[in-house]
């Protein structure tokens, strides 16, 4: 487990197994820390069946691949399935489930940690030794940074990610539905039943998926069913500037705005949270009790020859950053 802090009052853990990020100390607007992230007091509650990504690196690809199949360069590539009959978040064994290997980066006041993994040509079906360096940095502007590299030996599909799971009021609201939310998406991949894109990509305007504006996570969940499990396509320019995502808590005034340069991410409102689980302090995390906003591109890309390519090819560095950073409403907590 590894520390970091910037003096300023955020503080963020990490364990260098899955590259799990457990925990992410923010003030509140009357100065209060509390932990905005879900997860779990030890390793042993990270190692129960069942947990749902909490915190961790997501790989060799996030989110799903249909039927765990995919053809390159004329082969067809059988991946495992481990969510029905598709591939989910890089298999049964993916990257949220390895030790990686980690090493302080001392970037004098602004502390990271360097992970590094490699995937075996062929590991969880894919093709090609992997080699993969996250990088988390902890900035003086209370954000944490997320540096992603990787490069193949053999053509691959790579699509990795983070999985936190927020809620920013730090354990004193019931759920996350109060969140107030803008995402710059005017369209997102529409999916099937088993969660595939059908490969449209279909305008957000007038529909609960309509974040453009506002809304809380909560007022229009009831009109999707299942609740949000989608893929946003952001339309803001690549290497721009401004925040894909906005999000507030009222009651705490906390802040958290997503930065990105990928084309996708995707909001998941913690629908499969059941209360089965038992969190950080003795949390239940019951239904909508935190959300994820994983950057990424989209699902199912492998299959989709109209969406951006997700592969990487020998020669090739595949690099993408995407920075969550926290303040307060009113102001900076600096
Ligand atoms: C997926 C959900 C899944 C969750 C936890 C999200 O990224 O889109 O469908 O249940 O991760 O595995």
């Amino acid at each position: 487990m590894y520390t970091l802090t910037n003096g300023k009052g955020m503080t963020v853990k990490i364990t260098n197994y899955g590259g799990i990020v457990t925990s992410i100390v923010v003030p509140d607007s009357a100065g209060n820390p509390g932990d905005v992230v879900l997860g779990f007091d030890s390793l042993s509650g990270y190692l129960q069946q069942g947990v749902p990504y909490f915190g961790a690196l997501v790989g060799r690809y996030g989110n799903r691949i249909a039927k765990g199949s995919f053809k390159l360069d004329g082969k067809e590539y059988k991946l495992a399935t481990n969510n029905g009959p598709n591939h989910l978040h890089g298999g049964i064994k993916g990257f949220d489930k390895v030790v990686w290997q980690a090493e302080e980066v001392n970037n004098g006041q602004e502390p990271g940690l360097k992970l590094t993994y490699q995937s075996k040509d062929g590991e969880e079906g894919y093709p090609g030794n992997l080699s993969v360096t996250v990088v988390y940095t902890l900035t003086q502007n209370s954000e944490l940074k997320i540096d992603y590299t990787a490069t193949t030996d053999k053509a691959t599909p790579v699509n990795l990610t983070n999985h936190s799971y927020f809620n920013l009021a730090a354990g004193k609201a019931e759920n996350a539905l109060q969140h107030q939310i803008t995402i710059n998406a005017d369209r997102y991949t529409v999916v099937d039943a088993s969660l595939i894109p059908t490969g449209e990509l279909r305008p957000v305007k007038g529909t609960p998926f309509d974040f453009t504006s506002t809304h809380s996570i909560g007022e229009r969940i009831g009109q999707v069913e299942g609740g949000y499990d989608h893929n946003f396509v952001l339309s803001a320019a690549q290497g721009s500037s401004a925040p894909v995502v906005r999000v507030s808590e009222p009651t705490s005034g906390r802040v958290m705005e997503v930065y990105t340069d990928q084309p996708g991410v995707q909001f998941y409102s913690g629908n499969f949270l059941d209360g089965s689980l038992t969190g950080k302090g003795g949390k239940k995390y019951v239904k909508h009790y935190g959300f994820c906003l994983e950057t990424q591109h989209f699902p199912d890309s492998p299959n989709q020859p109209k969406f951006p390519s997700t592969i990487l090819k020998p020669g090739e560095t595949y690099h993408t950053v995407t920075t969550y950073k926290f303040s307060v409403n009113g102001g900076s907590q600096q």
